[in-house]
């Protein structure tokens, strides 16, 4: 299955979550096997040569794809989830969003000092999310190799600015 196939299996949605937003529902591809199988492997071969040792996935979309990927890679998965999720200990960051502010946490203890992080989600937009994910990370002391996604959606800028901000990006679809 080629890349354009793969993207023709992505969803656009008009109005969703709110009026004036094309939301791009990844659900249909998921929901097909060549589809799945083609997506986790032009994610494996990016993410292959970077020899990280762990998979981070952030809720909820890029857990379904982390884990995927972790399991093609030969690594395990860590996820990184809205407030009052995780059951263990957690360490956290609040960021900012363009109406009030937003909490990701991830459980203390399983990403360290040195640990070799790939960062996966669907998809990024104004790239706050992945932002603040690399952010956690970093103050756990990981080395983020790079921040990985199926669909990026470049007029918004989200890689552009974690470029800027010194992290590594990668997608497959825009
Ligand atoms: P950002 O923080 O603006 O880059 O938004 C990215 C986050 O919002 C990711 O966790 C995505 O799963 C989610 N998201 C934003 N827009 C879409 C969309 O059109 N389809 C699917 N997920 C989206």
């Amino acid at each position: 299955m080629d890349i354009d196939e793969l993207a023709a299996l992505v969803r656009t949605i008009p109005d969703f979550p709110k009026p004036g937003i094309l939301f791009r529902d990844i659900t249909t591809l998921l929901a097909d096997a060549q589809g799945l199988s083609a997506l986790v492997s032009g994610l494996a071969a990016i993410a292959r040569p970077l020899d990280a040792d762990i998979v981070v996935g952030i809720e909820a979309r890029g857990f379904v794809l982390g884990a995927a990927l972790a399991h093609a890679l030969g690594l395990g998965f860590v996820p990184i989830r809205k407030p009052g999720k995780l059951p263990g200990k957690t360490v956290g960051i609040d960021y900012v969003l363009e109406y009030g502010t937003d909490r990701l946490e991830l459980h203390e203890g399983q990403i360290g000092q040195g640990t070799r992080v790939l960062l996966v989600d669907d998809l990024i937009a104004t790239g706050g999310t992945a932002l603040a994910a690399a952010q956690l990370l970093r103050e756990q002391g990981a080395t983020l190799l790079l921040a990985l996604f199926a669909i990026d959606l470049p007029d918004l800028g989200g890689r552009a600015a974690l470029e800027a901000d010194g992290v590594a990006t990668a997608a497959l679809l825009e």
